[in-house]
This record gives C-alpha cells, structure tokens and sequence, in this order.
C-alpha cells in the first residue's frame, strides 16, 4: 500500500506511545506522507473528518468504506441495513466535528453473483438514511468486484471557530459520552449467535434493541452541535471502541485521561445477553466498538448545562465518566478510587 521507494523519506512506521494498533501505526505513516502547506486545508488526515476552506463555512469531508468479510457479512446483513450504515458512518464523523451534513458520494463494488434487487435494497436504504440526516446523495461509481465493497464519502459544513477536533483536550477537562456504549458489539454478538436464541431474544425485546444498535446506528449530528456549542475542547466517535478512541483522542491532545469504570454507560441489554451468551457487558462498553456515540471533553462548568441541554432537546443521556490528566495513556478508577493503567483495545480494521 505505501510505496517502497518512499520508505527513506518517511522513515520507519512510529509506533504510538501505548502500542497502537496496526491501523494508527499506518495511518500516521500516510499522514507524514500526505502532509503538505496547500491553501484552504485546515485540517488533513487524522481525525474524524478533515476542514477545508468552503466559502463562509469550513468544509467538513469524510468517507468510509464497507468490505465484505472485513465489516460485514451477506448472511447476517441485509442489504438495507448495510446501505443505512454505510451512510450513518459518515454522517457521525461529520457529527465529530460538530458540523451538518450535507451531499454524499456512494461508489460500490458488487461481485457478478449478487442479484440487480439486492443492489437496489441497498440503495433503498442509502436513501432512507440520507432522508434521516438531510444528506443529498450526488454522485458515485460502480464496479465489478470480487466481494461488496461500498465506499460512501459525505461532506459537510460547519461554522468557522465551531469545529471540534481531537486536539483540543486539556488537563481537568471532563469526559463525556452520549447514550449507551456496547450495544452494537452485544447486537452484532447475538447476530451470530444459534437462531433459535436470537428468535428468543428478540421476542424478549432487548435483542431487538441490540441488533437495532448493530445495523442501524444512529449519529448525534444534533448532539454534536449541542457539544461544539457548549465548549467541547476535543471530540471523536465511538466507532473503533471507548478505550481506543479516546486514546486516539488523548494522543492528538497530548494528555492522558483517567476513567470510572462505574460510570460508564454499559448498554442495558448487554446484562441480559450475558444470560444467554458469554460475553462480559463492561467490556463490550469499553471496547466493543461500532456504537457511533460521540465522546467528549467539556470543561468541568459547562457539563451540567451541556446534559441537560441534550437530554431536553434529543433525549439522549449525556454521562460524565472521567477526567483528563497531565501526562500520557489511560487509567481506569474502580468504585473504590483505586486505579490501574488501562491498555486502549478495539477494533483494529487492519489486524481484522
Ligand atoms: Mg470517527
């Protein structure tokens, strides 16, 4: 992927302070690589989206891609629900900056195997998420390929001096988190479990709720404007995992962060889940992944005004679950203070 003849120019792939995943230790490769002074770009590769200069707003780009196999399998998804998340992905990473999106691009690989009807499935829901955040679907191209591959890239805009990147984390600020986390890893759990559990699951309720947060993840776009205008010092997504994106986040802000394990939101159901299947709810909060809530740095006075304005307007929970410190890495703080070095794990797309 990165040309050899390039490799003295760039030097070694760095490995990040905490041992960062395969995926990190790539993409700060391309970053030097990519890097350049061009006019107009205010902030390039590396965090959830990039800001370009786009006349009175900033520009906010982004895309993502979808390999079968890799993100999703044919057996257990449907067509309708890949399209809605293939843009719901996107649309978070804008929601990370704060801003609004706009216009979307959808490229597609399909194998020669794959019916005409499921391909319009897939674009069924393309459309159905696109309605659900305002994004007009512009362009894209299509392709023959030896496995789906969907490609989505979303634009959109957010107000000068509003945008909200990784970097901004300073010591003392609270960490916050919207909704539940370990939702979409309990749901994309139960996907694969024995049909006759999930049947049972469903009918219960709660398994609907977890395969709901697996194939059809909401983004906070109206959240992440509340966050940006509240005096968010530094935001991500939770795409990759609790503990792995907010060390991304603590990287890029050059702190550390301190978190209460109790406090974190594990998803309800996961305790219900862990009655069927073996999985470990606080866990599947902190490193499951694919939950698309946002994760957040307030100063400690704005938090209170911040939840209550999320909680009246969107009527999501807003939960402030640790503190950012001097220094480097993460610790995580059981009920009784005591605290312990924590390792960032998630989802790293390149070890799959
Ligand atoms: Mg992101």
């Amino acid at each position: 992927m990165v040309n050899p003849s390039l490799g003295e120019e760039i030097g070694p792939v760095p490995v990040g302070p905490a041992g960062g995943p395969r995926e990190d230790e790539l993409l700060a490769t391309l970053r030097r690589l990519l890097s350049d002074d061009a006019p107009g770009v205010r902030l390039g590769l590396g965090d959830d989206a990039a800001l370009v200069d786009m006349g009175a707003h900033l520009g906010v780009l982004t895309a993502d891609m979808l390999v079968e196999g890799v993100h999703f399998d044919l057996a257990t998804t449907s067509a309708r629900d890949l399209g809605y998340k293939a843009v719901a992905v996107n649309v978070s990473d804008v929601a990370a900056m704060g801003g609004s999106p706009r216009y979307g691009l959808v490229s597609l690989g399909v194998p020669a195997a794959v019916d005409a009807s499921w391909v319009v499935e897939l674009y069924g829901g393309i459309r159905d998420a696109a309605t659900e955040y305002a994004v007009s679907i512009v362009g894209g191209d299509t392709s023959r390929s030896d496995r789906v591959v969907l490609s989505v890239a979303v634009t959109g805009e957010v107000a000068r001096g509003r945008a909200v990147t990784r970097a901004g984390a300073r010591p003392a600020d609270r960490i916050v988190v919207t909704g539940w986390l370990g939702g979409a890893a309990g749901g994309l759990a139960l996907s694969r479990a024995d049909p006759h559990v999930v049947a049972q699951a469903v009918g219960w309720g709660w398994g609907h709720e977890l395969l709901g947060a697996h194939f059809r993840p909401a983004a906070r776009v109206g959240e992440g404007q509340a966050l940006a205008g509240g005096g968010a010092t530094a935001m991500i997504d939770v795409s990759d995992g609790l503990t792995l994106d907010l060390w991304r986040l603590c990287r890029e802000s050059g702190v550390g962060a301190a978190v209460r394990l109790a406090d974190v939101p594990v998803h309800p159901a996961l305790f219900e889940l862990a009655g069927v299947l073996e999985v470990e709810p606080l866990e599947l909060a902190l490193s499951g992944g694919e939950d698309y809530e946002l994760l957040a740095t307030l100063p400690a006075p704005a938090v209170k005004d911040v939840a209550s304005g999320l909680r009246d307007r969107f009527g999501t929970t807003l939960m402030e679950i640790g503190e950012i410190r001097a220094g480097e890495g993460l610790t995580a703080m059981d009920r009784d203070g005591n605290e312990r070095p924590m390792e960032p794990k998630g989802w790293d797309h390149l070890a799959g």
